[in-house]
């Protein structure tokens, strides 16, 4: 045999023994690897290959360094792992105003009208039978809908917070939640609306603070960290955040 199993080697990789013992890290030696590699199966359990009588260490320090490689391959395996979809959605979970919004297809002819309702329920009118214009149509009537949710949050955790910005625009894109110019306009994603309400206020807090530190060095942070002392727990929210968008929202 060319390669022998690693064993549970949990208790040889102290930071990563919990990972080990319920089964997302394998340890596997082979004799022909002259490098240690690894990858991230389907389910998000990483596969370290490593050469004869790699020392635990090693193996550790190597796993310490890849980390956020090692949770991107997760985020992405757990997004492709998730059960498909419907479309159209019935509703719409709006967390960041707490609201539902429950989809009305009325059927009709021509051009696709949304007329959302102030009882929630968003009444789709016209020809929906090519899901790419009706997916097109909910994209616009969402980026609407962000500004209409987060223009009003920003001016206020920026009265809040005494911090200025020059203007808001809204986007809609896959990498990130938003970001700030060194001519004060803050872009922020309209995937926000998916999120918690403390959430994206931790984002916004996060945007306005790079009014003062357009970087992410100790001081930026600790700008933020004295507006929003919560703001560890909330980043790691907002990494995770992306699970709660639904797949058509980011389809192009
Ligand atoms: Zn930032």
């Amino acid at each position: 045999m060319g390669t022998a199993a690693f064993g549970p080697a949990g208790a040889q990789l102290p930071l990563w023994s919990g990972e080990a013992a319920t089964g997302n890290l394998s340890v596997r030696e082979s004799r022909r690897a002259r490098r240690l590699s690894m990858r991230v199966s389907t389910s998000g359990r990483v596969e370290v290959t490593a050469p004869l009588r790699t020392a635990p260490r090693t193996i550790e320090r190597f796993l310490s360094q890849h980390r956020e490689w090692i949770e991107r391959q997760r985020e992405k395996a757990r997004r492709l792992a998730l059960p498909a979809q419907p479309f159209p959605p019935q509703q719409l979970e709006l967390s960041a105003c707490e609201q539902t919004v429950r989809i009305h297809l009325a059927g009709g002819k021509g051009r696709i009208r949304l007329t959302p309702a102030a009882t929630d329920v968003l009444t789709i009118a016209g020809d929906v039978s090519r899901p790419g214009a009706l997916r097109e149509a909910l994209q616009a009537w969402l980026m609407h809908r962000a500004r209409e949710v987060l223009a009003p949050m920003l001016a206020s955790v920026a009265a809040e917070t005494g911090l200025h910005y020059a203007r808001l625009s809204i986007r809609r894109q896959r990498t990130r939640w938003g970001s700030c110019s060194s001519r004060g306009t803050i872009s922020l994603n309209c995937c926000l609306l998916f999120q918690r309400p403390q959430v994206v206020r931790y984002l916004l807090i996060h945007e306005l603070a790079h009014t003062l530190h357009m970087n992410h060095s100790p001081r930026f942070w600790q700008a933020v960290a004295q507006l929003c002392p919560d703001y560890r727990r909330l980043d790691r929210d907002l990494l995770q955040g992306w699970r709660r968008v639904p797949a058509w929202v980011l389809e192009r």
